[in-house]
């Protein structure tokens, strides 16, 4: 199944010159997200995933999918005042300023085997500092898991040292 030719390309969103790569004609198609979802857990079944962890908002739609077919738990990361219970948060840089997320502080118990799973890899900041909240609560990253990678943008070298896999590439 071509999952890439299910994906649609929006012309300048959300400012000009950007071209959106737009996973919500992937989502809609129901064999293509089943078919989505089981190569990525294809990817990682061998690995006793105990926990998948996917940042606001769209982590939750290939995050929590996948860890249902894994057999895994799955736990959101999210922007600072959704989360009910005590959190830790990192703030990270963006292009423009800095952003924060947050984490319960007992989602993940140390030694926990994490997979940290996104829609898309562009620059890597918002993966990464999921990344960095996994491992202050003592989770070890297994791998990190894109529905898509924009390869251009070099987000893998923000994720140095870990086992990172995309399954469409631009
Ligand atoms: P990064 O932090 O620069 O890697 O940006 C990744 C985040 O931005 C992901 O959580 C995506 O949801 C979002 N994002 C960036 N570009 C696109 C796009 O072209 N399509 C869909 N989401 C995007």
């Amino acid at each position: 199944m071509d999952l890439k030719s299910m994906i649609r390309e929006i012309p300048d969103f959300p400012k000009e010159g950007i071209g959106f790569k737009d996973i919500t004609t992937l989502l809609q198609d129901g064999k293509g997200f089943k078919e989505a979802i089981k190569r990525m857990a294809d990817y990682c079944r061998d690995k006793n995933i105990d926990i998948v962890v996917g940042p606001e908002a769209r982590g939750f739609l290939i995050g929590a999918p996948l860890a249902y077919e894994l057999g895994a738990g799955f736990v959101p990361v999210r922007k600072p005042g959704k989360l009910p219970g005590e959190t830790v948060e990192i703030t990270y840089e963006l292009e423009y300023g800095t952003d924060s997320l947050q984490i319960h502080k007992d989602a993940i118990k140390p030694g926990q085997r994490v997979l940290v799973a996104d829609d898309l890899l562009a620059t890597g900041g918002t993966v990464k500092a999921t990344v960095d909240l996994v491992k202050e609560l003592g989770g070890e990253v297994v791998a990190i898991g894109f529905l898509i990678e924009l390869t251009f943008l070099n987000g893998r070298e923000k994720l140095e040292g870990n086992e990172i896999f995309s399954l469409i590439e631009y």
